[in-house]
């Protein structure tokens, strides 16, 4: 079962009737980039490099980051890097940092965090750009929910690119840069969000937490945490058919892509690219080369324009 697994580390995730799927890694650590190659991903789709940042009581250097990320892309040999700007706050927190904000998940967290401590966000932006020298980097910005944030977080890239032009260091400028689709404000009015960025990645863990209000790490509503819920499939189906209309590639990165259960009914929402962790990718490719799309496609809209649930095995090859 695992040799045959492992023959399918370079067959092509394509779809029985000829959909190509992009198969990337999720990672953590810089290290993990590694796996991911092992495993047949095709790029890494989401690094977490807010790791880079916990358990620690200083923060990382710009020297320190920038080699960091100029490893995952050296090891990754020339296949797409997607680096998520820092995604500080609610679950995730600095060492020694007092958590002050009411509700952290509703709170001063990811992008809004960086937009307002603008060195540190610096810093990361010419730690990026500077390793973007050594191969292809596209910057992720993580709890994007307004436009102005985007333009924000663009002026911010740009003001790392003119200081390492003008102190003469190697860089390159031309990242592509996207935003993870996680709360629901920019998914239901998504299109000028996919005009002004490069690439669309849906944050499932998130998306699910903010559109059903439930803590995503609260066991005692865990039952209520459900990827199945019309309102979400709705949402994630959304985002996937503008993105395709305006030719913005629309990858999901949250646990939803790596679970196979799952894997016929994201290809019935025209999902196109998956990103998962490493040890996930050849199961789900297999599912993947096993399915007919577009049969899936009319049968998941179907159901979702019915706001129904979707029966699972009503999916089954
Ligand atoms: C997500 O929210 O789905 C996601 C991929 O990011 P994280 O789990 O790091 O919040
Ligand atoms: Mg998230």
């Amino acid at each position: 079962e695992r040799d045959e697994l492992k023959a399918l580390r370079f067959a092509p995730a394509v779809t029985l009737d000829g959909i190509q799927i992009r198969m990337e890694a999720n990672i953590e650590l810089p290290e993990e980039a590694a796996d991911a190659l092992a495993a047949g991903a095709e790029g890494i789709g989401l690094f977490r490099s807010e790791f880079l940042f916990m358990g620690r009581s200083s923060l990382p250097s710009e020297e320190e980051q920038y080699e960091a990320y100029a490893s995952v892309v050296r090891t990754m040999a020339g296949r797409p890097v997607t680096i998520r700007t820092l995604d500080i706050g609610a679950d995730k927190t600095l060492d020694g940092e007092v958590t002050v904000a009411t509700n952290p998940a509703l709170g001063l967290r990811a992008i809004r965090y960086c937009l307002a401590n603008p060195e540190m966000f610096n810093t990361q932006l010419r730690a990026l750009l500077r390793a973007a020298a050594h191969g292809p980097i596209r910057v992720l910005f993580p709890m994007v929910s307004h436009m102005h944030e985007i333009h924000a977080a663009r002026r911010a890239l740009a003001r790392a690119a003119a200081e390492l032009r003008t102190a003469g260091l190697p860089h390159d400028a031309a990242v592509q840069v996207g935003a993870m689709v996680e709360i629901p404000a920019i998914a239901i009015a998504i299109e000028p969000f996919a005009e002004a960025l490069d690439f669309l990645s849906i944050g499932t863990n998130d998306l699910i937490q903010y559109v059903l209000a439930i803590d995503r790490g609260d066991t005692d509503v865990a039952s209520l945490y459900d990827p199945m819920h019309p309102a979400v499939l709705r949402l994630i189906a959304h985002t996937i058919n503008v993105g395709e209309r305006l030719g913005k590639p629309v990858s999901i990165c949250g646990e939803m892509a790596g679970d196979v259960r799952v894997t016929r009914m994201l290809l019935g929402l025209g999902l196109t690219g998956f990103s998962m962790h490493p040890q996930q990718l050849l199961d789900v490719k297999k599912e993947i080369r096993r399915a007919h799309s577009n049969a899936l496609r009319v049968k998941v809209a179907s159901a979702l324009n019915r706001a129904e649930r979707i029966d699972l095995s009503t999916l089954d090859a």
